[in-house]
């Protein structure tokens, strides 16, 4: 007992100290390991499938669970409600609520807010899975199971950092924003950030989104991704449906009208040709060239993973940054084309055609919006076809960018480093992530994504996984960065 109090108040005296070295902290997170699955396992076990209006009370259930989690590890939790979500029958049901959380509250140290979300995925195993996905199994040093990797396993070991962390005190108070519609785009939340800007978020310095991949084994630290603008162009042909026995070579068709269109929007090497969309792209500095060169990546890996015959960029340079710093256009499908199995000879009547830019800094959705529109009508009308277009942007969510000089991006380096030691790459999103934006935009505060699922964690698809190594040396990840954010 005496032995175990001098332990405690050696440690309790070092925490004094900033930053105090990890080492006990490590050990502790090592000794706890076989727990911290255990936990996981129990989360997985929850079906909270946030798309499948049955399944809400599970969702509940999940955010009740940590909440009562949190309370465990000594913090404090309000329930933010939502209200409700309206379904497409009419029928009303409630959202679930959203967890704003604290632990620790000295206004002497800095205050990092964490952004993750409890809901998942749906998972059957009839969709393929070698096992029961809301089962968690560990094999070949892997944990399979919906949300072990997005986003439970990213949570949960950002938890288990705080624990174990606070064994000899936080350095640092930690908020944390969790939510249970994010599967579904966030219902609700925009507005509880709004709201609580000048409350929750009053005193946040940093936050941080543990909602992430890393490019490869080594670990990534994320400070941009791409926007979305995403497009419609409807054309009319006739009143309805015609017989191409009858009208074939009496009309002009909506169908080979669209795919005009769309053909005239990419070329083959993947440049989108309308006029002035690169205009406003930030030219590569020095600086983010030397970036990539230290990148783990590897080119044939990802073919031999999709299957592509070939890539249209053959360097890892190339190809990543037109993944995540250039803008890229893709042709998605047709609404009202005929996609059966077997021969219709059918004249479609009314076609959409749907494709997206994601675009970059600086572009801007509505200069966007604008050129694809007058691009669209002035070859249409070079075709002089009676049919009528309709162009319509559904979709214009900006691009993010943030800066990896500021202090929380310092202090995940210098974590990555101490914990594994190599330098951590600095990785992009080609995808889009509304939250990191919405949340510098609301707040004016810097984000970073700061995750630790692997590349091939098959999060969305079947057999989802986070291998045990990512999860538990990931917890220390996370224990080293909340010690670094005290001392950047
Ligand atoms: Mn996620
Ligand atoms: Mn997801």
């Amino acid at each position: 007992m005496l032995f175990l109090l001098s332990i405690l108040s050696l440690l309790t005296c070092q925490a004094a100290l900033s930053p105090v070295p990890p080492d006990q902290i490590f050990q502790y997170i090592d000794d706890h390991q076989d727990e911290f699955v255990q936990r996981l396992k129990e989360w997985v076990a929850i079906e909270s499938d946030s798309s499948d209006p049955t399944k809400r009370g599970l969702v509940d259930n999940m955010m009740q669970i940590t909440k009562d989690f949190i309370l465990k590890i000594g913090g404090t939790v309000e329930m933010a409600e939502l209200g409700e979500q309206e379904l497409s029958s009419g029928k009303k049901i409630p959202l679930p609520p959203v967890i704003l959380a604290e632990i620790g509250n000295d206004t002497k140290k800095p205050t990092v807010c964490f952004y993750g979300h409890m809901d998942v995925q749906p998972a059957k195993k009839s969709d393929g899975w070698a096992t029961e996905p809301y089962t968690l199994i560990e094999k070949d040093g892997n944990l399979y199971g919906r949300g072990a990797s997005d986003d439970k396993g990213q949570v949960l070991a950002l938890l288990n950092a705080v624990e174990s962390v606070n064994v000899i005190g936080l350095p640092v108070n930690v908020k944390l924003v969790i939510e249970g519609m994010e599967e579904v785009g966030s219902n609700g939340l925009d507005k509880i950030v709004e709201e609580q800007k000048d409350g929750f978020f009053s005193n946040v310095d940093y936050i941080v989104v543990t909602d992430t991949p890393w490019l490869s084994k080594k670990p990534g630290i994320t400070y941009g991704a791409r926007g979305n603008c995403y497009f419609f162009i409807e054309v009319e042909g006739a009143r309805r449906d015609l017989h191409s026995g009858g009208f074939g070579g009496a009309v002009y068709e909506a169908m080979s009208d669209l795919i005009f269109l769309l053909d005239t929007l990419i070329d083959s090497k993947g440049k989108i040709l309308i006029p002035g969309i690169y205009d406003d792209v930030r030219s590569v500095t020095e600086e983010e060239k030397e970036l990539y060169k230290d990148l783990e990546f590897n080119l044939d890996e990802l073919q031999a993973d999709t299957g592509a015959k070939r890539f249209l960029y053959d360097t890892k340079e190339g190809l990543l940054m037109h993944r995540w710093r250039y803008p890229s256009l893709s042709i998605h499908g047709i609404e009202g084309a005929f996609s059966g199995s077997g021969t219709k000879t059918v004249i479609p009547a009314k076609v959409i055609g749907k494709f997206s830019i994601r675009q970059v800094p600086n572009m801007d959705p509505s200069i966007v919006e604008k050129q694809v529109t007058d691009y669209l009508e002035h070859k249409f009308s070079e075709r002089n076809s009676p049919n009528k277009i309709k162009v319509t942007m559904i979709i214009g969510a900006k691009p993010w960018l943030s800066d990896m000089n500021e202090p929380q991006y310092l202090a995940a380096r210098k974590a990555v480093t101490r914990v594994f030691n190599v330098n951590a790459d600095m990785i992009r999103a080609g995808g889009t992530i509304p939250i990191a934006k919405n949340f510098e935009e609301v707040l004016g505060k810097r984000v970073m994504l700061l995750g630790i699922g692997g590349p091939d964690d098959s999060t969305h698809g079947q057999n989802e996984k986070i291998s045990k190594y990512n999860y538990i040396e990931g917890t220390k990840l996370y224990a080293a960065f909340l010690q670094e954010l005290a001392s950047v």
